[in-house]
C-alpha cells in the first residue's frame, strides 16, 4: 500500500524525523485556515500518489495570504497524470540550500536492505542512476545487524554531503532506517533530504510503501483504508470479492486458482498477446462467481478478448459450464470470449458449452491452443 505525503511525513515524524509543520486541507477554507496557523510564507501541495507533481502545477510556494484560497481552489480537482487531487498538504516553506535524495529498500536479489543516498536530490533518481550512477551512495544492510552509526556515518562521507549537512543527515539516517524496519515498509524515500539555509537538515517530501503483508502488526494502518486509490477496475473486483489485477493489455483473463491464472498470463504472453488483468475466481466457479467475473472484465475498455480458463477439481466441469452458460445470460459482452475447460467432466461441460457456441463463444480443449485463439481475437476486434 502506498501512502499518500502527508502520510507519509506523519509517519515519519512518529518516528522523530525533522520536517516543516504542515496541514492537511480538503477544502480552500481549510487552506486558508492552516495558514492562519502555520503563518506565511507556506507551500501547498498537492496530495497524488505520483511523482513530478511540481513540473505539473500541483506544488504552489504562496508568499501572500490573500493568494492561498485561489491555489488551493486551482490545485483542488487538478489533474496530475490521470490523478485527481482531493487533498492538500500546506506547509510552513523551507528556504532550501540544497537539496539530496535518501532511500531505504528491499533488494531482494540480495536479501538484504538497500540504502541509497545522493548529493543530486530534488531530481529523478532514476535519471541520476542512468545518467551519474557514481552520485548514488549505495550501502547494503543485514537485518540481523541493523543500520548503525558508524556505517551511516561512513555512508555520508561516501555520498560526498558536505560537512555542514553531515550531523543533521546523520541523525534524519537513522531514524529514517528505524521507520523503514519498525513500521515495517517495502519502502521510505524522501527527496528532497534538504539542507535549509540555517543548517537543519529535514524531509521535505516523503514516499512510503508499506508491505501489505504486515498489516496484522498494525491496527493503526485502517486509517489508511479510506484513503487509498483504486484503479476503478480493481475497486470493481474488490466490491465483487474477486482477486483481481489490473494490467495493461487487451486479453480479458479468468482462471480458477493462482497458480493457474498465472499460468493463464504467461501462456498469454507467451503467443504473443498481453493479458489485460489477472483474476482468480477460486474454487467453485458458479454462475454468480463467474457473472460478476465476465462484468468486471467487460467494464475494462482495453478488453478486446477474454480468456476463461478453468481446470475442474472438486468443481466438475459441467457446473463450471452452467455457471459459464447462465453468466453469459446475464451480462451483456462486448468482446468474444475463448474457453479452455479441463479436468473432471470437463467432456459433458464441453457439450453442454457447444450447445451456446458462436462467434462470441468459442471452445477448446488446450490452453495454448485458446491462448493463441484469445490472442488472434484480440488483434483482429480493435
Ligand atoms: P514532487 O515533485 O512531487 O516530488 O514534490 P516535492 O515535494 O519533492 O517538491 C518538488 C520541489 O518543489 C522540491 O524539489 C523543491 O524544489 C520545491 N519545494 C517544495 N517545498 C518547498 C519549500 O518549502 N520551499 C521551497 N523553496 N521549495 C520547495
Ligand atoms: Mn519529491
Amino acid at each position: 500500500m502506498d501512502l499518500f505525503e502527508y502520510q507519509g511525513k506523519q509517519l515519519f515524524a512518529s518516528f522523530g524525523i525533522p520536517m516543516s509543520p504542515g496541514k492537511v486541507a480538503l477544502t480552500p477554507d481549510q487552506a486558508v485556515e492552516a495558514v492562519e496557523q502555520l503563518g506565511i510564507p507556506v507551500v501547498v501541495k498537492a496530495q497524488v500518489l505520483v511523482g513530478g507533481r511540481g513540473k505539473a502545477g500541483g506544488i504552489k510556494l504562496v508568499h501572500d495570504a490573500t493568494e492561498v484560497e485561489a491555489h488551493a481552489r486551482a490545485i483542488l480537482g487538478m489533474d496530475i497524470k490521470g490523478h485527481t487531487v482531493a487533498t492538500l498538504w500546506i506547509e510552513k516553506a523551507s528556504e532550501i540550500a540544497e537539496e539530496y535524495y535518501a532511500s531505504f529498500t528491499l533488494d531482494r536479489a540480495a536479501k538484504l536492505h538497500l540504502g541509497m543516498l545522493s548529493r543530486r536530490g530534488g531530481v529523478d533518481i532514476e535519471e541520476v542512476a542512468a545518467t551519474d550512477p557514481d552520485a548514488i551512495a549505495k550501502i547494503h544492510i543485514d537485518p540481523v545487524d541493523g543500520l548503525t552509526e558508524e556505517r551511516a556515518r561512513e555512508w555520508t562521507s561516501a555520498a560526498d554531503l558536505p560537512e555542514p549537512a553531515r550531523a543533521g543527515a546523520l541523525d534524519v539516517l537513522c531514524k529514517l532506517y528505524v521507520a523503514y524496519t519498525e513500521g515495517d515498509c517495502d519502502l521510505v524515500e524522501i527527496n528532497p533530504l534538504i539542507l535549509t539555509t540555517d543548517g537543519q537538515v529535514h524531509a521535505l517530501d516523503a514516499k512510503v510503501t508499506l508491505d501489505d503483508n504486515a498489516a496484522f502488526r498494525h491496527p493503526d494502518w485502517e486509517q489508511y483504508e479510506s484513503t487509498q486509490v483504486l484503479d476503478h477496475r480493481e475497486a470493481e473486483a474488490r466490491a465483487k470479492g474477486l482477486q483481481y489485477v489490473g494490467l495493461e493489455g487487451s486479453v480479458g483473463i479468468i482462471a480458477n486458482g493462482a497458480g493457474l491464472a498465472m499460468s493463464t498470463c504467461d501462456v498469454v504472453n507467451q503467443v504473443g498477446g498481453a493479458p489485460a488483468n489477472f483474476l482468480d475466481i477460486g474454487g467453485g466457479a458458479n454462475a454468480e462467481v463467474m457473472a460478476n467475473a465476465l462484468e468486471v472484465i467487460n467494464n475494462d475498455s482495453g478488453v478486446r478478448s477474454i480468456f476463461i480458463n478453468i481446470f475442474g477439481g472438486i468443481t466438475r466441469g459441467e457446473e463450471v459450464a452452467r455457471g459459464i452458460v447462465t453468466a453469459l445470460d446475464r451480462v451483456e459482452l462486448e468482446s468474444p470470449i475463448v474457453i479452455r475447460l479441463d479436468g473432471t467432466n470437463a467432456e459433458e461441460g464441453r457439450a453442454i458449452l457447444a450447445e451456446h457456441e458462436s462467434g462470441m463463444l468459442r471452445s477448446s480443449p488446450a490452453m495454448l491452443d485458446a491462448a493463441r485463439t484469445a490472442v488472434e481475437l484480440a488483434g483482429s476486434t480493435t
